[in-house]
């Protein structure tokens, strides 16, 4: 039997190596993991589950979690991760749209989800941590100690799926991008060249792992090349300073660095032994990136990606790391720029050097097959060659290294995670006393953007505060806004589309330190 990419992530481990080391106490060895996953992934089958099914899982962070992911590959199912700040009616949308056969999610969650679990006719298995222990608790871990340790893997091929990750969506419906198990495993191989990764890597792993960057990016990267991770269950800065002197590499948020920057324990002396040092998923300023060399004596490694291509640039491992680029594109990966509006290709000197700006188009073994459900939205998004529009403005300067200069979708980037304003307007928008609203992003001095609501009111009366409270509940809490601001009406250009840059700029010292 074959299972592309199970057979390609494990192709180089030793058994008794080191996979994961957790701070709290415990390590996982690859023969530990191999069995563990064999395990869950005979409980899926003794649940009915077939391959192609969909497993939804919002769970906090941990290795048993990682390990329900290998579980769901090796015996064909698609994982389907979920961002634990998501509400219960986010996840209700999730599993009914993606017709999910299980959710797993948090113990303490069991009670508020059998509802929708029940009217979406889909099975409920628990796997969180122990709050006294550390160690994973659940009906999902309860139901491996009978479970045989070995598994014949389930035969899959390059093109079948191998995981759905939803992004937010910009028309207020989030939309599923449908992974292969070829679009992960070429690009884990890209990155673990180009980066250099090895055996004797230590990977400082704080990221979520419901993200492409947490999940596909850290753990099959360090998967592949045989590799450790010191896995923590979060980003937290104290223990972040302990572990680095046991790390060798850390891949991260620009948060981040932000963060560790202003920690006068974060020295030279601290991260002289590290090799790399990887920043992506939002924009790190080049400012960020001087400083941080200023302090370190390290350049950090920028690169680009997005849920429904993987990785798609990256500065260069040897040669220069340019600040405020994200560099080249990665092995087998092509990138275009082209005019947003007829999707002309701009005329490129030799190398694809020196355009002007324009729409990012990528392809590549890397990018997605199309969205769950949305035959329609999937062809929108695809030029009829084949190549991704991105929804990234950027320009490729003389030297071939790509800068991405801003957003065509309004994406707002608040702490490393993406937010739609149009899924948070038509929250505001149907709530009592509202007329209209424009949610933008405004720069933050610690979450990179804040998100901020400017409503107009139907009537006199109108709170912000009240308004606040009645969104809570129905939106995750790194959506809600940080400040809602009640105008009497929205600026508008003549075409009637309400002017956001003019809110922008507006606002855009609100958050000032
Ligand atoms: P996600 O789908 O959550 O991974 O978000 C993808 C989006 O994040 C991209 O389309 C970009 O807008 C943005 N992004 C990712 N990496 C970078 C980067 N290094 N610099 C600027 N923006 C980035």
């Amino acid at each position: 039997m074959t299972n592309h990419l199970f057979d390609g992530l494990f192709s180089d481990v030793a058994p008794q190596a080191t996979l994961a080391v957790l701070p709290q106490g415990g390590e996982w060895t690859y023969a530990d993991a191999l069995e563990y996953s064999a395990r869950l992934a005979n409980v899926l089958i003794s649940y009915g589950l077939e391959p192609g099914d969909r497993v939804a899982v919002r769970v906090p962070k941990s290795i048993e979690a990682v390990l329900l992911y290998i579980a769901c590959v090796r015996m064909g199912a698609v994982f389907l991760p979920l961002n634990t700040a998501y509400t219960g009616s986010e996840v209700s949308y999730f599993v009914s749209d993606s017709g999910a056969s299980l959710l797993v999610c948090n113990p303490a969650d069991r009670t508020s989800y059998s509802d929708l679990a029940l009217d979406n006719n889909c099975r409920l298995e628990t796997l969180g941590t122990s709050a006294d222990t550390g160690l994973a608790v659940g009906s999902l871990i309860d139901a491996t100690g009978q479970a045989e340790p070995s598994f014949e893997n389930v035969d899959r091929r390059a093109s079948d799926l191998a995981a759905i990750l939803y992004t937010s969506g910009t028309t207020g419906r989030s939309k599923g991008a449908m992974l292969s198990h070829e679009n992960l495993l070429s690009n884990s191989q890209a990155l673990k060249e180009l980066w250099q990764f090895s055996k004797s890597d230590v990977l400082l792993h704080a990221l979520p792992i419901f993200h492409t960057h947490g999940l596909f990016v850290a753990v099959n990267v360090t998967l592949l090349s045989g590799g450790s991770m010191i896995f923590m269950s979060g980003f937290n800065l104290d223990a972040m300073i302990e572990q680095l002197p046991n790390s060798t590499s850390l891949m991260g948020v620009p948060t981040f660095y932000t963060r560790l920057l202003d920690d006068p324990r974060f020295t030279r002396q601290l991260v002289a032994h590290m090799r790399l040092f990887v920043s992506g998923s939002a924009p790190l300023l080049a400012e960020t990136h001087i400083q941080f060399e200023e302090t370190t004596g390290h350049r950090v490694l920028e690169r680009y990606g997005m849920t429904e291509t993987n990785m798609n640039t990256s500065n260069p491992y040897e040669g220069e790391r340019r600040a405020g680029t994200v560099g080249f594109p990665l092995p087998g990966v092509v990138v275009r720029i082209s005019d947003p509006d007829t999707g002309k290709q701009l005329v490129a000197a030799p190398n694809n050097a020196g355009t002007g700006v324009g729409m990012i188009e990528i392809s590549g073994p890397n990018v997605f097959s199309g969205y769950w459900n949305m035959p329609e939205k999937t062809a929108s998004e695809f030029r009829d060659d084949g190549y991704f529009i991105t929804g990234d403005l950027g320009k490729i300067d003389a030297d071939g290294y790509l800068h991405i200069v801003g957003r065509s979708k309004d994406l707002i980037i608040s702490g490393g995670l993406n937010i739609y304003p149009k899924e948070i307007e038509l929250v505001i928008d149907d709530q009592a006393g509202v007329l209209e609203s424009a949610v933008v992003g405004v720069p933050h001095p610690d979450f990179g953007e804040a998100v901020v609501a400017v409503v107009v009111a139907s009537g006199d009366e109108l709170n912000s505060d009240i308004l606040a409270e009645e969104i809570k509940p129905l939106l995750a809490r790194f959506k809600q806004p940080k400040l809602i601001k009640i105008v009497d009406e929205l600026p508008r250009n003549t075409m009637g589309k309400v002017q956001k840059n003019v809110l922008r700029t507006h606002l855009k010292d609100r958050f000032s330190a």
